[in-house]
């Protein structure tokens, strides 16, 4: 796939024409923090013309949205700041119906489920208390935020009048990681186990595939990207790059997504990865 430039998310002129014909709005999940944050950083820096981007965090008023809140402060015309618990149902149906509120007919283009949380620990380490918070953080919260902002999709679909599929149309695009991949279990399992995070990934994977094969008819595109070995909060010091580099990648692999990548998994440069 070709590397599109950040600043454009294009990878060339005929993706830079349609993103500039349709301002796209954009809402991502945990963006107070990690890669969420530098999405948001990256996106509103960017020179196509955004409508508006939701960024959502579990708590927007307190300490860990502080820096997101600056950031929306300096941008107080595209950014608005809302919250989404991703475990919390009420929070997601709020955040819609704040979200179809701005955005009317013209709905959402680009939905980023960015919201993940790791519990670390073996099969026999890991707790049913781990699993239950694991699997409804990274599958539950992404499946019910689907499903709650599926009009607001369908309206952006509807309303971009154009033909195909693409980021800039109607999209879900999904943060899952290479973890989530049975064909690497015996290679990445000794060192690193987190059963209950892969087993989470691998569950939103499929939640990807089937959601991409049941809404192709609507022109509603739906990937997954593995975002690398980032060094943020989840990822560690000993990751392999910085978030910064880690977004670049997959807002170009983003921009440059149409119906051939339906149901694909990626990573951050745009390589498939193994299911
Ligand atoms: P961080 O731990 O740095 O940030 C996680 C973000 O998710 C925070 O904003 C956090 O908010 C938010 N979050 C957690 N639980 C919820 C919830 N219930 N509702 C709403 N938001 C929530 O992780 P990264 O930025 O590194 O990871 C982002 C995504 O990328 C995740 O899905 C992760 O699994 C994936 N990923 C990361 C890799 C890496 O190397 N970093 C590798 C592969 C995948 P709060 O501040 O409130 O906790």
């Amino acid at each position: 796939m070709k590397r599109p430039c950040v600043h454009c998310w294009s990878s060339d002129g005929e993706l830079q024409r349609k993103m500039a014909a349709h301002a796209v709005s954009v809402l991502v999940t945990g963006a107070n923090r990690g890669l969420g944050l530098e999405m948001v950083k990256q996106m509103v820096e960017a020179s196509h013309p955004m409508r508006k981007l939701f960024a959502c965090c579990r708590d927007p008023d307190g300490p860990r949205a502080e820096a997101l809140q600056t950031l929306a402060k300096k941008h107080p015309n595209v950014i608005a700041v809302v919250r989404l618990d991703a475990t919390d149902l009420c929070s997601i149906k709020q955040c819609a119906q704040q979200v179809g509120s701005v955005v009317g007919n013209g709905g959402l283009n680009l939905l980023i489920n960015n919201a993940g949380m790791l519990a670390k620990g073996t099969l026999q380490e890991t707790s049913t208390e781990d699993m239950q918070n694991t699997f409804n953080t990274n599958v539950m919260g992404p499946m019910n935020i689907i499903k709650e902002f599926l009009p607001h999709l369908r309206a952006a679909a509807k309303a971009s009048g154009t033909p195909g599929m693409s980021s800039s149309k109607a999209a879900v695009v999904s943060i899952s990681s290479f973890l989530a991949s049975l064909e690497i279990v015996k290679q990445s399992y000794d060192s690193f186990p987190a059963i209950s995070y892969r087993i989470s990934k691998a569950g939103l994977n499929m939640l990807t595939v089937c959601a991409a094969e049941e809404l192709k008819k609507d022109e509603i595109l739906f990937s997954l990207l593995h975002p690398g070995w980032v060094r943020t909060d989840m990822g560690g010091d000993e990751g392999d790059i910085d978030a910064p580099e880690s977004v670049q990648g997959m807002l170009s692999v983003m921009a440059s997504l149409t119906e051939k990548q339906n149901g694909a998994f990626l990573d951050y440069k745009g390589k498939s990865l193994p299911w």
